[in-house]
């Protein structure tokens, strides 16, 4: 005896939820320097030295509060990286990012913590590496908005070329 299919219907919708984040204090500090002066902050933890970006008003590690302002460098070091050979939805404009591209984590000169964004370079495992010099490029003052946004993305320092493995 044959069975029935059981059926199920499907509904299609678009379901939209408006959201909109509180930065708080501390994170509010950071994105008006970035916007309004081009620089960016984070918070040194006053026991451990850890200095984190976003800037946390408590040390996770340490639970005391983190007072001392950072200004860090807007050059840093590629800690890591992926090319992206997935279209990626910028979480600030709802685009996606066309693959394939580089998305990776620079670690700020004076920072601990690293920070995710676009890396503009050719998505060739020849021209991008961990260890690559890389350095913030802003979007001009007047299209800045005071998100991360504001960084348009990290790009190589000129001049450097990927160290070969030794040989021996
Ligand atoms: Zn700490």
């Amino acid at each position: 005896m044959a069975t029935k299919e059981k059926e199920w219907i499907s509904i299609p919708m678009t379901v939209d939820v408006p959201y909109r984040f509180a930065a708080g204090e501390y994170l509010t500090k950071t994105l008006t320097e970035l916007r309004d002066n081009g620089r960016i902050y984070a918070v040194e933890c006053p026991k451990c030295k850890r200095v984190q970006l976003p800037p946390r008003i408590v040390c996770a590690e340490c639970h005391v509060k983190n007072e001392r302002w950072v200004e860090l460098a807007l050059e840093g070091t590629l800690a890591g990286f992926t090319i992206m050979y997935l279209p990626l939805t910028d979480p600030t404009t709802g685009k996606p990012h066309e693959p394939p591209f580089v998305y990776g984590s620079v670690r700020l000169d004076g920072a601990t913590s690293v920070m995710d964004h676009f890396v503009d370079v050719e998505p060739d495992r020849e021209k991008v590496w961990v260890g690559m010099r890389c350095r913030v490029v802003l979007r001009p003052r007047e299209e800045r908005i005071g998100d991360l946004s504001d960084i348009r993305f990290f790009e190589p320092l000129p001049g450097q070329k990927k160290p070969q493995p030794s040989t021996h």
